[in-house]
């Protein structure tokens, strides 16, 4: 399927005002007006995008994942679930998908995940691609939040353990979330190539904002 028509796949219910893609490993930062939707799109397949948010108006007011978690009364996010800020406002609801997984914990690859689990250096990693994304807006590495990311599968045993698995999504599936208030966001396509993350293939990532109706 090629991109244009993976990204057309689903037709959106409103009004596009932007679209782009983010090609595989890399990462996008943009506004998003409070009652705007941002679709991402699975291209290819099996491609992750880690998402991080933070309140246009004071960047201090960032996304929390633990207190989603805790609101939600769910470790599994689902339609009609919200992702809330450190002060516990809502920032974006998720509005719907195609393929419902994904992964609320937080926590993103990075240089040192990455030298510690697969002992490699200087691998590319999402926590890089925030800081890069979010360093024209003032904001360091160290206050990137944990982030929300659609499509990743994880499963998590009977005994507690976890293990990161190929997501199931297919070339076209989308995923939903509307702004709940004007935000900052930042997106990193996730350049993970040493786990089932991404299929082991980083590939790209469809950007569209729409409004509804
Ligand atoms: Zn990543």
């Amino acid at each position: 399927m090629a991109n244009d028509q993976a990204i057309r796949r689903y037709p959106v219910p409103g009004t596009i005002v932007k679209e782009w893609i983010i090609p595989a490993k890399e990462y996008s930062a943009f506004t998003l007006s409070r009652g705007q939707i941002l679709r991402f799109v699975d291209i290819e397949g099996k491609q992750v995008p880690d998402l991080v948010c933070f309140n246009k108006s004071d960047l201090t007011e960032q996304l929390n994942m633990g207190n989603t978690l805790l609101l939600n009364k769910r470790r599994e996010l689902r339609q009609g679930d919200v992702l809330y800020s450190v002060t516990c406002n809502p920032m974006m609801t998720i509005t719907g998908y195609s393929n419902e997984e994904s992964y609320a914990y937080g926590p993103m690859c990075s240089e040192e995940l990455n030298r510690i689990r697969y002992g490699v250096p200087g691998t590319r990693n999402c926590r890089d691609n925030f800081a890069m994304a979010l360093a024209p807006h003032g904001l360091d590495r160290r206050q990137i939040p944990n982030a929300f990311v659609p499509f990743m599968r994880v499963e998590v045993e009977a005994n507690g353990s976890m293990e990161i698995k190929e997501p199931t999504s297919r070339p076209g599936d989308f995923y939903d979330l509307r702004a709940e208030m004007d935000l900052l966001v930042a997106v990193s396509n996730c350049p993970q190539e040493r786990n089932p993350c991404n299929g082991f293939n980083p590939t790209p990532t469809g950007m569209i904002i729409y409004e509804a109706g």
